[in-house]
């Protein structure tokens, strides 16, 4: 097969009409893997709680049969979210104290988090924010300007971190718009987006949105949310070149999940497979104790197991950080 060109990333649906397709329902996410539901632990309730979303593109990188693909196990809303585990609570890591104001969440020093919308093009089972009422809400342009303008007065703050839900879910327009108005700040140096996009739908990498990131100003770092090497398809890898830029930096942020991704040689495969692309690994996640998460727990002594292992098998730029976050820390903290 002839190699093909980083511009052939090529949708017959744009982002937004892949996005509107995206499964909802477990039957037909069922039905498109060719798993019989009666099989599996799912569960309407835990369904209901946090509506099942995922979208074509990654539901292509499920093995079609395999109840425990880890990529299904991401997203399929099973019993066990229902199980109560003590010590998993609704704001685990303490967000809600850290709110500015609307959109804007100010926790640790020199960087805060800008939160325009709390959609996501998929909705991860293992994700903290499963119990936030935030789910949907969408920033005004009013009250993105006074946020605009908070971080114009607060000259210790040097890096804007886009965050969600998913920045990426804003269109190209209302993205450009926000990423104009943060470069007219004179000490804010950098823009980071952290965004599962790229991943989980590759199509909403538009040349427009490649351009934005390029011409910046400010110097911009993406840490795209992978899990799993399987993750980065043909797609993902195209939509990543696209990306590719002297002015963007490309790093990695991973959760741990019981079995998932809790084996040294799926944490190495990952690390490889990502280097492949240009990004490099930054951190692995202790999960967050949220409510209807604790069966992905992995305790943080088999996670220092683990990275010990991905240690003395790769070279250090290849070993990502092992975090957890401390409601009211100063900075996530390094698991040692
Ligand atoms: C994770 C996080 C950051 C970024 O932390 P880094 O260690 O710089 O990656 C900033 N603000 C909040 C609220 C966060 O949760
Ligand atoms: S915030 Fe990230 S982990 Fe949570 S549902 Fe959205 S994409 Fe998944």
């Amino acid at each position: 097969m002839p190699r093909r060109h980083p511009d052939s990333l090529h949708f017959t649906l744009n982002w937004q009409q892949q996005l509107s397709e995206a499964f909802t329902k477990i039957e037909d996410l069922c039905a498109y893997l060719e798993l019989a539901i009666e099989n599996l632990p799912t569960s309407s309730i835990a369904a209901k709680q946090f509506q099942m979303r995922v979208p074509l593109s990654f539901a292509e990188a499920m093995e079609k049969g395999n109840p425990d693909d880890p990529l299904l196990r991401q997203v399929l809303p099973v019993n066990d979210e229902l199980v109560e585990v003590s010590g998993f609570i609704a704001d685990p890591v303490g967000d809600l104290n850290s709110v500015v104001m609307p959109g804007l969440l100010h926790k640790y020093h020199g960087r805060a988090l800008l939160i325009n919308t709390g959609a996501c093009a998929i909705n991860c089972r293992y994700c903290f924010r499963r119990n936030f009422p935030y789910q949907d809400m969408q920033l005004s342009k009013q009250q993105e300007s006074q946020v605009i303008e908070h971080i114009q007065q607060d000259s210790t703050l040097s890096e804007i971190i886009l965050s969600g839900g998913d920045p990426l879910l804003l269109n190209d327009a209302r993205l450009a718009q926000l990423i104009r108005h943060l470069e007219t700040i004179n000490h804010i140096k950098r823009i980071r987006i952290h965004t599962r996009l790229p991943i989980v739908l590759p199509a909403r990498i538009t040349k427009a949105f490649a351009d934005l990131l390029a011409d910046s100003k400010k110097k911009i770092i993406l840490v795209v949310h992978c899990n799993h090497a399987n993750e980065l398809t043909e797609n993902v890898e195209m939509a990543i070149r696209r990306i590719r830029h002297p002015n963007i930096t490309l790093l990695n942020q991973s959760v741990l999940l019981k079995g998932i991704n809790d084996q040294a040689d799926v944490l190495c495969t990952l690390s490889e497979k990502l280097f492949d692309n240009g990004i490099l690994p930054y951190y692995l996640h202790i999960l967050d104790k949220a409510i209807g998460t604790g069966h992905f727990a992995v305790s943080d002594n088999d996670a220092k197991g683990l990275i010990e292992q991905v240690q003395h098998r790769l070279p250090g730029y290849l070993v990502p950080k092992l975090v957890k976050e401390i409601a009211g820390a100063e900075s996530k903290q390094i698991v040692l």
